[in-house]
């Protein structure tokens, strides 16, 4: 048996050889500068807040440079695949305006001439890989069995040795032709593993763009590249795809930092360029005083759903992570405050190497911020749109009080300092349901009531004072006028002085119609909620104020 036969007998039915791959996937034609990189998720159903973070940064970094951001879908671990997890990666990312130039646009469709994109259809390409290397002596079938290994493991464990098989324990490693032959005619399961060429003695050195100059031990470890199913392992994937497809630059989580070495050592096997490698640290979690990964079992806002859920704006979101993204950002925004976020260009030099704290608090601060900005038009479109979804009780009085619902959004806003009381979508029921009967007829908010409340200053205002043309200085003078009438002083320095001599100040007097109409202390500006709200209503909360 030739080496070649030998390859054909290991792995039958390849259709294609490696050169006719290399042919078939032509260099693309881009600037010297062009950055091509990829986002390569498992489609696992769960779509989290790092892949949001990895894909944004990887689409930000072809963009700016006029390069492509390509998606492939990584489901050699059929486990791990489920059902229309494709669908929900592309939806939940384009909803954070991430499209790809490249790759699945669904669970059956894709664009692009590099692909195909998805892993399991390219099963033949990865074999055709493979065989190169099983024809030249640099791969080998080896039949241990999960038992054998776990073995191995065992005693090296116990001895202390390093973990994997190398050296004395790639026990098939050598093996000839025709025993690997009698092993498979004997029915003998087995997978296909690299012949490392490396000895761990040696040092070799990557550049990591965000990371620097790294050193580590050369790989000598013989791993896996094709498994029983005939599906590749990660490792031989990402050479194969990111080789054929023309990826510049890996940009990737930092859980695979430690399989550098093997990947390199296998680029450097076929010839080709190694791409440039930037692994991203993983975003963490401060808990007391010890700082953690985020977890999917113990942090929900580890889901990208739970945004959406939370109603958080996507755009506010796409900023965060432009903070978290670049270290210099914020200072840039400050610098230059007019300037659309998406005019920030992203360099690797200011990624974070050490883990990227999440902080929700910061997120909701720039959640409120950008909500202050937008128009109260475009606030109600987006707050429908979410209600339509999780709140519709909510979404029918929106959408009959239209208008009205515009104008009580519209209250401080689009001046120079907004109101920032708003951080979701969600919280915008919260903030204004007084102003809807139907809401505030139910509202069970436990007000403090106070001695000062007075139901005989509350019926005089609405009967005697309150009237709804008056302009905003005139209405505030009434309230002025009427407060000596119930023992309040309308200065409120003189009240400081001497509180002893009054029930309260026209704050006082203020509050209490507030609270009457609102049942809180603190709102927005009165004047404009009494004038949406309108002297009768005015005068049925005023009635049914609980006292
Ligand atoms: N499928 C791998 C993961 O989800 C991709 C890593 C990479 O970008 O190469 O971790």
């Amino acid at each position: 048996m030739t080496k070649k036969e030998y390859a054909d007998f290991l792995l039958p039915n390849v259709t294609h050889t490696k050169e006719e791959y290399e042919q078939m996937y032509q260099k693309r034609n881009l600037d010297k500068s062009a950055i091509v990189t990829r986002f390569a998720p498992s489609p696992t159903g769960f779509v989290h807040l790092g892949s949001l973070f990895t894909s944004f940064v990887s689409r930000r970094f072809a963009t700016q440079t006029n390069g492509v951001c390509l998606l492939r879908i990584e489901d050699t671990d059929t486990k791990r695949t489920v059902e229309n997890g494709i669908e929900e990666i592309i939806e939940s990312l384009k909803n954070y305006g991430i499209v790809f130039d490249e790759g699945a646009i669904s669970e059956t469709e894709e664009v692009g001439a590099y692909g195909p994109y998805i892993q399991s259809k390219r099963k033949d390409i990865y074999s055709a890989f493979a065989k190169y290397l099983i024809e030249n002596d640099l791969a080998y079938p080896c039949f241990m069995t999960e038992s054998e290994l776990e073995e191995i493991r065992k005693k090296q464990e116990d001895i202390k040795a390093r973990i994997g098989i190398y050296g004395v324990y790639a026990k098939f490693r050598n093996i000839s032709i025709e025993e690997a032959k009698e092993r498979i005619d004997k029915g003998e399961k087995y997978i296909i593993r690299f012949k490392s060429p490396g000895n761990f003695e040696n040092k070799v050195t990557v550049n990591d763009a965000i990371r620097g100059s790294l050193e580590f031990p050369e790989n000598d470890l013989d791993i896996v590249i094709i498994k029983s199913d005939g599906l590749p392992t990660y490792h031989f994937a990402h050479l194969v795809d990111d080789h054929l497809m023309g990826v510049t630059h890996v940009i990737r989580a930092d859980e695979w930092l430690s399989s550098l070495p093997i990947h390199i050592q296998l680029f450097d096997t076929f010839g080709y360029d190694r791409p440039i490698y930037a692994h991203l640290s993983p975003l963490t979690k401060k808990e007391g005083n010890t700082i953690r990964k985020l977890s999917k079992r113990k942090d929900p806002e580890l889901a990208v759903s739970y945004y959406h859920e939370e109603g958080i704006p996507n755009e506010a979101v796409k900023i965060y992570i432009m903070t978290i993204a670049n270290s210099n950002f914020e200072e840039w925004q400050i610098a230059k405050p007019n300037k659309d976020y998406n005019d920030f260009v992203l360099s690797f030099d200011k990624v974070s190497t050490s883990g990227s704290l999440f902080d929700l608090e910061k997120l909701t601060s720039i959640s409120k911020e950008y909500l202050s900005k937008i128009s109260a038009e475009a606030l109600y479109n987006d707050t429908l749109k979410y209600t339509e979804e999780f709140d519709r009780d909510f979404y029918d009085l929106l959408t009959k009080y239209k208008d009205y619902t515009i104008k009580v959004l519209n209250i401080e806003r689009e001046i120079e300092r907004p109101r920032k009381d708003i951080e979701s979508y969600k919280a915008v029921k919260r903030e204004i349901s007084y102003m809807y009967d139907e809401l505030f007829d139910k509202d069970t908010t436990t007000y403090e009531h106070k001695d000062f409340y007075s139901k005989e200053l509350l019926n005089y205002y609405i009967d005697n004072v309150y009237d709804e043309n008056d302009d905003k200085q005139t209405w505030f003078s009434k309230i002025k006028e009427m407060c000596s009438k119930f023992g309040f002083t309308e200065d409120t320095k003189e009240y400081k002085k001497n509180p002893e001599n009054y029930k309260g100040s026209v704050a006082h007097v203020c509050e209490i119609i507030r609270v009457c109409v609102t049942h809180r202390v603190m709102t927005p500006d009165l004047y404009e909620i009494l004038k949406l709200l309108g002297k009768d209503r005015i005068k049925e909360r005023i009635e049914k104020f609980d006292i």
